[in-house]
């Protein structure tokens, strides 16, 4: 295939990956990282139109590699950069800058501008450097939730970075040398593989966002937009996981409800806007309290529910009285008023030989409405829990 063929096959694959960002960002704002991957394919898309305009039109001599080139490694820049954002929410265009200035400039140094060679020596190390950096940030990520959705560009990320850097070794080590393969068959597998990396790249981006687009969504529907805290249906997707595991690890696993006290009268009071207020009042003074590992729920209404494992009989009484407590003693202030709530807390756990979290989790619901009976705003066992 000649030169200019492969240089529009590239360019147009280019503009497909800047389109296809450009699309999924329409389609979904919130994955911000796509406007870096927009910029690393409009990018690369400048680089190849550069090429070909440089086969037709008369550039002055020094532009067309600078500017080429300076897209080019500012595109690999762009990657990373989307990557760093999808990581760690923190767009690196102070490094996309830095590159394309850096690079653009340094054409301008004869040595530069001239050799083939010193530009592949420079050029090739440094974009193998920016997909690696991309790569390994990737990988440390893997083990997460969405890692799964890392891994076709980690993948793709290394192979580049390999063949990059092996045909770099190949240009200036005596290729004239290699029996079985020439110079310009070599330039010609170089154009194929940026074609496949810019083809594979749009199917690898389109797979990271698709997949945490899926997450968002199911962590959404599980979540109780009032308050922040787990919905119903979390619980029975969590429990049963939990259960599982301190069976498996044969660890402990409890169930802490509560609810708020003389609910009715606060709405009755207050009004439900406000009343709402109170809800997700308490439940961030209670969220307080709790441990990382600990899972929380909306059961309904005002009602909650915490499950915690690893954990004795004794400390599970000490977390549900602090619960209790931390609410009483703080009040939700309003613009004229200042309301003070309590909550009645039931405690259980999981007894030897029992295999349902149902059954806890209605033992401390009667714990609960124990707690109710004997006056509010204190919490009972079911059982005695300081022996487990
Ligand atoms: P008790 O001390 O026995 O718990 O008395 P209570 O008045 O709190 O009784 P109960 O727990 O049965 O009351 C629940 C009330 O909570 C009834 C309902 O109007 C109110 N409620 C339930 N969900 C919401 C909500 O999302 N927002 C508001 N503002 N009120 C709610
Ligand atoms: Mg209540
Ligand atoms: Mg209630």
């Amino acid at each position: 295939m000649d030169l200019h063929t492969l240089l529009v096959c590239t360019a147009l694959v280019s503009f497909i990956m800047m389109l296809t960002m450009a699309a999924l960002y329409i389609a979904s704002r919130n994955e911000s990282y796509l406007i870096d991957w927009l910029v690393c394919g409009a990018l690369f898309f400048a680089s190849n139109l550069s090429g070909i305009l440089a086969t037709n039109v008369d550039f002055p001599s020094f532009f067309h590699p600078a500017f080429a080139n300076a897209c080019y490694l500012a595109g690999h820049a762009a990657l990373f950069s989307g990557v760093s954002k999808c990581l760690y929410n923190r767009s690196m265009w102070g490094v996309v800058l830095i590159v394309f200035v850096g690079i653009f400039v340094m054409h301008f140094v004869p040595a530069m501008n001239e050799s083939i060679e010193l530009r592949i020596v420079v050029l090739y190390p440094m974009i193998a450097a920016l997909d690696i950096s991309a790569m390994l940030a990737l990988w440390k990520h893997r083990n997460e939730e969405a890692g799964k959705a890392y891994y076709l560009l980690i993948i793709l990320l290394f192979i580049f970075s390999a063949q990059q850097l092996f045909r770099g070794y190949l240009l200036l080590t005596g290729i004239e040398n290699t029996p079985w393969i020439e110079k310009h068959q070599l330039l010609n597998i170089g154009s194929l593989a940026v074609i496949a990396f810019y083809f594979l790249l749009t199917i690898a981006f389109s797979v990271v966002v698709t997949w945490r687009k899926e997450l968002a969504l199911r962590e959404y529907s599980l979540t109780d937009h009032l308050t922040g805290w787990y919905n119903r249906k979390a619980l029975e997707v969590f429990a049963n996981k939990e259960l599982k595991r301190c069976i498996r690890n044969d660890t402990q696993l409890a169930f802490i409800v509560f609810d708020i006290d003389h609910f009715k009268s606060v709405n009755d009071q207050f009004g439900h806007i406000l009343g709402d207020k109170a809800i997700a009042h308490v439940t961030a003074i209670a969220k307080q309290q709790l441990r990382e590992y600990d899972q929380y729920f909306r059961l309904g209404g005002e009602e909650f529910a915490v499950l915690v494992s690893h954990i004795s009989g004794q400390d599970v009484e000490l977390l549900a009285q602090r619960i209790r407590k931390s609410v009483a003693k703080t009040p939700l202030i309003l613009d004229d008023e200042t309301v003070y709530l309590t909550v009645s807390v039931g405690v259980a756990m999981l007894n030897p030989q029992e295999t349902s979290w149902q059954t806890v989790l209605k033992r401390a619901d009667d714990a609960l409405y124990r707690s109710k009976h004997q006056g509010r705003n204190q919490v009972t066992s079911c059982g005695d829990l300081a022996k487990i």
